[in-house]
């Protein structure tokens, strides 16, 4: 039997970068079928939709879907908005196909230790994001509103059911890991992480071999440049994630190079996810083979991990990544002196001969 792959490669250096994690993929030997499908600005030019039902279908028929980058200055002023790249692919793909547990490892890799802005063992972190992306106060309902011009309102909800699916989760992915959860709200202010907190303690009583404390947002700001290190999964509601995620990526030094995981419920019993690095089109060097594709591949590691619960594979691929830095290889964004200057396709390559 083999895994099917939509592949989404998108604009900039998308198809640059998604190439070499699909080229990975191939290369651990595990059986795929892959698929491509337009996205972004390309699918806005060819087929006048930034997100073509074609491709939301293949999507839906496939096991998980790999995606590059959408969006670009060519798109940025599409009319009307709905149709430029990131508010009309991005977020319907999101919604369509129900991706609301948004996961973001936060791992420095030992090569390049010296970029975390924390200094010694505390930028060594190996630490998980998991929040909620499609409830809270970005999608309350009324989604906002401004009376007289001089008051503003945002509605934060979440229902019980929002915050078990995901916690459900968080509680998967910690078994796969140190099996500790910090959960994070601000319980002593607001009724929704009161709400939040109840559904998690009634949880964790029935997931007792899962370590589970609760942590105050502001405290947990705090504590993650303090020590990073104490944390495994840090699962929260989508505003607090939006911020931790971004905190915590930026303790690894290498905002570039850090994958993520948007997941959805089980499909025939897999974690059905979409998997993209979480930056964006970089259009100031498309085309060029300048882009690193670590993000991406480390990308496709996420979804033999939680799609196709191959840690054997996705560990081995985490593994060729390292060697490579260990080995000294180096795309032009985090090149310096006593490094080997590589293409995109350089560094894909030297992936796939540790590998072999
Ligand atoms: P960006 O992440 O594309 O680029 C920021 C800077 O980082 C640029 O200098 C770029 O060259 C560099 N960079 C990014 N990824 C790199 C890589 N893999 N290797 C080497 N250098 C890399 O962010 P931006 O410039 O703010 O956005 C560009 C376009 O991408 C915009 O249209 C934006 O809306 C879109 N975007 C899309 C996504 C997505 O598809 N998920 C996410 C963020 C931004």
């Amino acid at each position: 039997m083999s895994y099917k792959v939509a592949v989404l490669a998108g604009d900039g250096i998308g198809p640059e970068v998604t190439a070499e994690a699909v080229k990975v993929l191939k290369a651990t030997g595990v059986s795929f079928e892959f698929e491509d499908a337009l996205v972004g600005g390309i699918a806005y030019d060819e087929k006048g939709h930034p997100l073509p039902p074609e491709t939301l279908d293949l999507c839906k028929k496939a096991d998980a879907v790999l995606l590059g980058a959408v969006g670009g200055p060519k798109w940025d002023k599409v009319q009307p908005a709905s149709m430029r790249p990131e508010v009309g692919a991005l977020l319907p793909l999101r919604s369509e196909l129900n991706l609301y547990a948004n996961v973001r490892p936060a791992k420095t890799l030992k090569p390049l230790l010296q970029a975390s802005p924390l200094k010694g063992a505390n930028g060594m972190i190996d630490l998980v994001v998991m929040r909620e992306l499609t409830g809270g106060i970005y999608f309350g309902q009324p989604r906002e509103r401004r009376d007289n011009g001089t008051t503003a309102v945002d509605t934060c909800i979440y229902s019980k059911h929002e915050v078990e699916r995901i916690a459900k989760q968080a509680f998967t992915i910690a078994r796969q890991r140190r099996r500790e959860i910090v959960s994070v709200d601000k319980a002593n202010v607001l009724e929704t992480s009161r709400l939040w907190r109840e559904v998690v303690t009634e949880m964790a009583e029935q997931n007792k071999d899962v370590k589970v404390t609760h942590m105050l947002i502001d405290n947990a700001a705090m504590q993650l440049v303090r020590n990073p290190q104490q944390f495994d999964v840090m699962l929260t509601e989508n505003m607090f994630g939006d911020i931790l995620s971004d905190e915590a990526s930026m303790i690894t030094g290498s905002l570039g190079l850090l994958p993520s995981a948007s997941l959805s419920d089980p499909k025939d019993g897999k974690l059905f996810g979409l998997y993209e690095p979480i930056h964006g089109s970089a259009p100031d060097i498309a085309g060029q083979q300048r882009a690193n594709p670590l993000a991406a591949i480390l990308s496709v590691a996420m979804m033999l991990q939680y799609t196709f619960e191959d840690l054997d594979n996705a560990g081995r691929i985490e593994r060729a990544v390292e060697a490579v830095l260990e080995d000294g290889l180096r795309t032009a964004d985090i090149f310096e002196k006593g490094t080997k200057l590589v293409s995109t396709r350089e560094m894909g390559d030297a992936i796939v001969t540790k590998l072999n």
